[in-house]
């Protein structure tokens, strides 16, 4: 496997090893499900007197893990810990701060397997998902290490004001802010725990986690990581619990200087809010929702673009931020392109998300379960007509899960509400249009502005580049019309309402969202 490099655009044809090592660790993650985690505050598990189980999407009889339901003392502890740790890691030298972080990355790549198996088992990723996910946060790691040493600790001279008599010494430096907080969501809890924490820490920020009630497993996993490359007590601090419970307490307290949410557009803009409510403004990097449009002009290569926008709706059972739920298509290639999508929607192989074969695995929890049939019920009652799917599986291993069929809608009014609204289920609507401008006013007509796809000319895709307003964009990518993207190759971010920096996570700017500026000027 030495030459295979894997990310979300290669996936698609893995060696064989990949298959046969990823069996042998859910073999053996299997044999050992049910037990229970603890919290890690301070460098030691704590433990909670109330509990909550961590249950299989795709088999509800399963207890993946027993973890703990934290309140919010324990998040004053963890914010604690974090405090009285912050003096020595921010003071450690950062490269060797770079060091520590490179073992983690190494740690999570070691045990990408196990890690894996427990992801599609957590989440219901399919395997290759579910690998995408560990190797995506290894190399968010890494991209912060690279970003740093690049930079070389971002400590830069300035000129020298001329001041006569004197010499002046002037230098920038960028410094930690202190207790970073990360919010992650079901989605990516692995890598978007890790990216943001990876960063905060490689600045030289002591960090507290707490991740998604659904995905609490696989986030204690990534906690063990960071503690087995050798972080000091405190640095790294991990508590699960409810969002609204123990996620408020630590958005609620003043010990908190940055915190990194990623979420739903609503939950972030609360936080936001109330972030906003102390004597001073404190970072808020926020990485919300998407209403992720691919437009398809009347060159376009067809075969490319329903594949791409196959993969991109459905990965994941459409519950990526980042997933292509609105389909824009020039009328004279609609039929055509239409029946391509059918086609291979109909092709994709939909249960146990372990099985190698598997593209789609369940939706997340019961309630995303009930919302897709919601959906499809408010969608029929506006007319709309099913090209795929518009049902829940149902008989033998579905009825254990959460599985729902992979479903484009065509003919919903384009002033339906469910055409601006996230819905975080395989579900993509549909629409015919005259021109591409036409494409582009309705893609831009939304509150989110994540990721997009198009389909054309090259001429025709610079056109798209410079009009579309979106943090990722992509032209002519059979890998995935709105999805796919790779630190270092693709960074990650969105505008409008789908994002609060304006910087991509994996790129060029994020690492310095961490730090704030000093300039240190000496007079000799
Ligand atoms: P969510 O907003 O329901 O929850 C996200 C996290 O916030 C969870 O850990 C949850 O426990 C916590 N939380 C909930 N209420 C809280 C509160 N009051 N205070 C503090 N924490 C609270 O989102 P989700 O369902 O887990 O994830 C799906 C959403 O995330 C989608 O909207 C998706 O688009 C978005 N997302 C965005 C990106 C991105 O990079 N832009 C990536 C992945 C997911």
């Amino acid at each position: 496997m030495a030459d295979f490099k894997l990310t979300y655009a290669t996936m698609f044809n893995p060696p064989e090893e990949l298959h046969t090592r990823f069996d042998e660790a859910l073999a053996k993650v299997r044999a050992e499900l049910g037990k229970e985690h603890g919290m890690f505050i301070n460098g030691k598990d704590v433990f909670a007197d109330e509990k909550f189980e961590d249950i299989c999407n795709s088999n509800t009889d399963l207890v993946l893990a027993v973890v703990q339901k934290g309140t919010a003392q324990h998040a004053q502890e963890a914010l604690a810990a974090a405090r009285a740790a912050f003096p020595a890691w921010s003071r450690t030298p950062w490269q060797k701060r770079v060091e520590i972080m490179r073992k983690v990355a190494d740690l999570i790549d070691e045990r990408i397997f196990e890690l894996g198996a427990v992801m599609a088992l957590d989440v219901g990723k399919n395997r290759m998902e579910a690998l995408g996910d560990i190797a995506e946060a290894a190399d968010l790691i890494r991209y912060a290490c690279y970003q740093m040493e690049k930079n070389e600790g971002f400590i830069v001279q300035m000129g020298k004001d001329p001041l006569p008599g004197y010499e002046a010494r002037n230098i920038s430096v960028l410094r930690p802010y202190g207790v970073w907080l990360v919010i992650s969501p079901f989605n990516f809890p692995f890598a978007l725990t890790a990216g943001p924490a990876g960063a905060a820490l490689v600045a030289g920020n002591t960090v507290v986690m707490k991740p998604s009630s659904d995905t609490p497993w696989i986030v204690r996993l990534l906690t063990e990581c960071f503690r087995d490359a050798g972080l000091p007590d405190g640095v790294v601090n991990f508590v699960t619990g409810p969002g609204s419970t123990v996620g408020q307490a630590l958005i609620d307290s003043d010990e908190v200087d940055g915190v990194t949410f990623t979420g739903s557009y609503d939950v972030g803009m609360g936080i936001f809010r109330h972030f906003a409510q102390k004597n001073y403004v404190r970072p808020v990097i926020l990485e919300l929702g998407g209403k992720n449009p691919a437009i398809v002009s009347r060159n376009a290569d067809l075969e490319r673009a329903a594949i791409g926008i196959v993969r991109s709706a459905f990965g994941l059972q459409g519950q990526k931020c980042s997933a292509a739920s609105r389909v824009l298509v020039e009328e004279p290639v609609y039929d055509d392109l239409v029946e391509r999508l059918v086609e291979l929607t109909n092709k994709l192989a939909i249960g146990d998300p372990t099985d190698r074969n598997v593209y789609l695995g369940p939706v997340i929890n019961k309630k995303a379960y009930q919302d897709f049939q919601g959906y499809i019920q408010e969608i029929a009652q506006a007319g709309g007509k099913f090209l795929t799917g518009g049902k829940v599986k149902t008989g033998g291993m579905y009825d254990k899960g959460y599985f729902c069929e992979p479903t484009f809608v065509a003919d919903l009014p384009l002033s339906h509400r469910l055409w601006k609204h996230e819905m975080f289920v395989p579900i993509t609507t549909i629409a015919k249009v005259k021109s591409l401008d036409e494409a582009m006013q309705i893609a831009n007509d939304v509150t989110y502005g994540l990721t997009a796809g198009f389909y054309g000319t090259e001429e025709e895709a610079e056109w798209f580049f410079d009009k579309i307003e979106a943090g990722v964009t992509y032209a002519n990518r059979p890998q995935g019309a709105t999805t796919g993207a790779w630190p270092g190759f693709q960074p990650f971010g969105g505008w409008k309402g789908s994002g609060a920096s304006g910087k991509n996570a994996g790129g060029h700017y994020y690492l310095q969202l961490y730090m704030h500026e000093q300039i240190q000027t000496l007079i000799r």
